[in-house]
């Protein structure tokens, strides 16, 4: 398989300033994240909110800019890319937001939102109509949708439309934040399954951010697990979910309701909050709420290495 992106030494730092009379202080949303997306995959992020997994899918695409770190797609560092290259390059690249009219004005019918990006990269009206046609059938949807408006449309249909949106310049990448998580756990299927079946037709390459473990395990290929902005764990869906390594990861897939009622789970619990991003805790992050916390916790940051096959930042697997 060959990278379709890769994201090398990612950081994202936010000013804060709690007080006129305080110094400005950072948060680290984003802190020195490495990981490959193969061509055809679906990587799945996880991580608590707050954890920097959607600053992480906005930084990829530069609709905020990371502080620091390369974002290498088919072997270009878009960073490197003025306005004019980056726009091109935003056919390949789109995102499906949790709510996908949030942002949008609700005056506007179907056909003005999804005509949008199409007039933004310069396509005749003519080709327009066909594609927008050809797309709304894709998701699900007909022509006799688009002189609606957004919210005379279900939960699960306007997430058919953001989609159709995303889609309609027949992108390489999604970026999908929490695509599912306003749905109702059966409309929830129905998008994922959508989601899948759009893959294969157009060999699509899925980051499908959630807080949700098991639409994660439903969906990814593999699993990278974020912590207070740091990948912590990257591993192959199947790998991670029957073994998790890290101690975090085990108490996060421990947390799951089991549906098997023969299968025996040990429920291990977190102690403590997760801690402030402005104020992280020294050494490893997780150190003040794991317990396999070692003295070595305390003052050294575990980095993400490879141990049996996968990545892991804990000392525990340190050679
Ligand atoms: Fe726990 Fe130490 Fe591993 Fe951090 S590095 S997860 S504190 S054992
Ligand atoms: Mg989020």
């Amino acid at each position: 398989k060959t990278p379709l992106l890769q994201v090398k030494n990612l950081n994202k730092k936010f000013l804060v300033r709690k007080g006129w009379f305080q110094p400005p202080s950072y948060v680290h949303a984003v802190h020195g994240v490495n990981m490959t997306v193969n061509a055809g995959e679906t990587l799945g992020i996880v991580g608590e909110s707050g954890c920097g997994k959607s600053t992480l899918g906005r930084c990829i695409l530069r609709l905020i800019e990371p502080t620091d770190g390369e974002i290498v797609f088919e072997g270009q560092n878009i960073r490197s890319l003025q306005k004019p290259d980056m726009k091109k390059l935003r056919r390949d690249m789109q995102m499906v937001f949790q709510n996908p009219f949030d942002t949008l004005n609700p005056k506007l019918t179907i056909q003005h939102i999804l005509s949008e990006p199409l007039i933004a990269h310069g396509i005749q009206k003519r080709e327009r109509t066909a594609m927008i046609e050809e797309t709304l059938e894709i998701v699900g949807l007909n022509k006799s949708h688009l002189s609606r408006y957004a919210h005379e449309f279900s939960g699960g249909q306007r997430q058919r439309i953001g989609i159709a949106r995303a889609l309609m310049l027949r992108p390489k990448l999604i970026i999908a934040d929490e695509p599912v998580s306003a749905l109702d756990v059966s409309i929830q299927s129905q998008i994922l399954n959508l989601l899948q079946d759009l893959q294969e037709q157009f060999s699509l390459t899925y980051l499908f951010i959630s807080h949700d473990l098991s639409v994660v395990e439903h969906i990814a290929d593999r699993v990278a697990v974020m912590y207070l902005g740091e990948v912590i764990e990257l591993a192959k869906k199947e790998e991670l979910f029957q073994r998790p390594m890290h101690p975090y990861t085990q108490s996060l897939l421990s947390a799951i309701p089991i549906t098997d009622p023969d299968e025996k789970k040990e429920r291990i619990m977190l102690t403590g909050d997760l801690p402030s991003p402005s104020n992280p805790p020294k050494g490893c992050k997780f150190h003040p709420r794991c317990w396999a916390c070692m003295d070595v916790c305390k003052t050294e940051a575990p980095l993400l290495t490879e141990a049996d096959g996968r990545l892991v930042a804990c000392h525990l697997y340190e050679k």
